[in-house]
């Protein structure tokens, strides 16, 4: 077919946190060979970046390779440590705890679902703990971390890993690399992006005069959404009846010995904190609604919990949680902030990020906006915000405490039905069928359940015609197995010390 449509030949991407700066980094990548398309950041020295966003999930591991960043090189940057998944304390009770581990559990037996056999076991006396077939769980109890070279053809072979970084270096770094591809930077603060028609961006104007114009513009300014909303009004769903906390007070702590290989998340009074230890400090935050706490309530409560001496002033972050009703509207994509807010709890923001351009890229635009690729590439966004909204909630709505106000409103909180679903279905079949492109597997979802003591009705009908016992004892094998894998890999802080030690601070760009 003969393409009519004249291509893009600029694009502006406004905006230099970690969104913009993937922006940068993704397109120029592409672009790196081309004449054709030029790429220029406009980034403010006036207003800062968000500076929080430390905790990542798996994909961001794929996505270096597919840049072709080397690891290591990333790690010692942005003073990252390796996550395996989170430790959730206090959610379904007080002084009760579990993990949600990255990977897999177990494999399927004779075609049957993992999470069914052991189902299965759990009527028999010598069933064990279902993170006990988590290769990422059981190196996280032991506070260890695995050498790959040492764990092919082991049980810990496919383990699978994140990163806890320095979302500021990140962005330096992916700004180095936009930046050797040929991406231009200009520094400068935009006034107002013009768009008569409320449809289209023709030209941005900065606050010392300069107008910049472009085919296409990315917005990734941040909660404002200075191109989005302010110019295109593109609308905002508002998801806070079910996700209510509207608000994290954040401080950064020294170090403490230990360097956990994982995020910490622990339920409060009014919501969670999180703990994120990286190699030079740690992150800590409480993520709270301010219908139930105030904002001084909850910075005692933060620091009472934090484990090093704080480093720098702590500071209340304002969010609402939800989605841009068009987060692409006409010629202008938006990105991060600009386009969304899911609280923290499972660190899929700078994932929604990369999923946003990859799903940008599969449906590259021309010149001339098209509905068909707009309203495509907006109904999956929603589908991928709407299936991570629903997990989170999963993490308040099955809770047994009732010790404080905020936690009596979640044992009634109102549940999207979609979720309803899920949660019927799970107690019905045993069992999670994801659709291809969802982030969380079923993996994740039994974590959840599991750790939040929701069990299905009954097993699975099939699985019935398996022996107990034998499954029982076959399970035991396998997570035995695992750790003692585990068991032979080094500490998490030596692992870093041995094969990837950042600079101190200072040393660094
Ligand atoms: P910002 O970092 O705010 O950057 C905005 C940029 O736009 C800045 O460069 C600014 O100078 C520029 N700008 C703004 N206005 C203008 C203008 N008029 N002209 C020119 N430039 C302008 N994500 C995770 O993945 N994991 C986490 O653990 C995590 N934790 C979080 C905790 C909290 C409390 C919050 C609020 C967010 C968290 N996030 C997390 C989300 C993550 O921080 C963001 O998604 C990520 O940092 C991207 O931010 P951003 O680039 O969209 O915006």
């Amino acid at each position: 077919m003969k393409v009519t449509q004249p291509f893009i030949q600029k694009i502006v991407i406004v905006g230099g946190g970690t969104a913009g700066w993937m922006a940068a980094a993704t397109l120029g990548n592409i672009f790196k060979d081309s004449k054709d398309v030029e790429i220029e950041l406009v980034e403010s020295d006036e207003i800062g970046i968000i500076g929080v966003g430390e905790a990542t999930i798996p994909p961001l591991i794929t996505i270096l390779e597919k840049l072709g960043i080397d690891l290591v090189d990333f790690i010692q940057n942005t003073q990252a440590t390796f996550k395996l998944g989170i430790e959730f304390a206090d959610w379904k009770a007080l002084q009760h705890s579990y993990f949600h581990p990255f990977g897999t559990l177990g494999a399927s037996i004779d075609g049957h679902d993992f999470y069914q056999c052991w189902f299965r076991t759990t009527q028999t006396d010598n069933t064990s703990e279902l993170m006990d077939h988590s290769p990422e769980a059981q190196l996280a109890k032991l506070n260890r971390f695995f050498v790959p070279h040492q764990c092919i053809n082991t049980p810990l072979a496919k383990t699978k890993f994140a990163l806890h970084l320095d979302s500021a270096l990140a962005g330096q770094y992916l700004r180095r690399f936009a930046e050797e591809r040929g991406v231009k930077r200009t520094v400068g603060t935009v006034e107002h992006a013009i768009s008569p028609n409320k449809q289209i961006i023709s030209h941005i104007t900065l606050s010392d005069g300069r107008k910049i114009s472009a085919d296409f513009f990315i917005d990734c300014t941040g909660f404002k959404g200075v191109l989005i909303e302010q110019s295109l009004n593109a609308g905002y769903e508002d998801w806070s009846d079910f996700l209510p906390c509207n608000k994290a007070v954040t401080v950064q702590t020294e170090n403490t010995d230990t360097i956990r290989p994982y995020t910490l998340a622990t339920a409060r009074e009014a919501g969670w904190t999180w703990n994120i230890p990286l190699q030079h400090r740690t992150g800590n935050g409480y993520v709270y609604c301010d219908k139930f706490i105030s904002d001084e309530q909850a910075m005692d409560t933060l620091f009472g919990c934090i484990e090093g001496k704080p480093i720098n002033q702590p500071r209340v972050i304002p969010f609402s949680t939800g989605l841009r009703k068009q987060p692409w509207k006409g010629n202008c994509l938006s990105l991060g902030l600009a386009q969304g807010f899911l609280e923290p709890l499972e660190s899929t923001a700078i994932h929604l990020v990369s999923r946003s351009l990859q799903l940008f890229v599969r449906m590259f635009p021309t010149k001339t906006p098209n509905g068909l690729l707009i309203d495509e590439f907006n109904r999956r966004l929603k589908q991928d915000y709407e299936e991570i909204r629903d997990f989170l909630i999963l993490h308040y709505c099955t809770t047994e405490r009732t010790d404080t106000e905020f936690w009596r409103w979640c044992q009634q909180m109102p549940l999207p039905e979609s979720l309803k679903n899920k949660i019927d279905f799970f107690s019905l079949s045993g069992g999670i069928i994801p659709s291809v492109e969802e982030l969380f597997q079923p993996t994740s979802w039994y974590s959840v359940f599991d750790g939040m003591g929701v069990r299905p009705q009954c097993a699975n009908p099939t699985v019935n015609a398996l022996d107990a016992d034998k499954l029982a004892l076959s399970l035991r094998a396998g997570s035995n197995a695992i750790r003692d894998a585990a068991l032979k890999q080094p500490e998490h802080k030596h692992f870093i010390r041995e094969y990837c030690q950042a600079e101190a601070p200072d040393k660094l760009m």
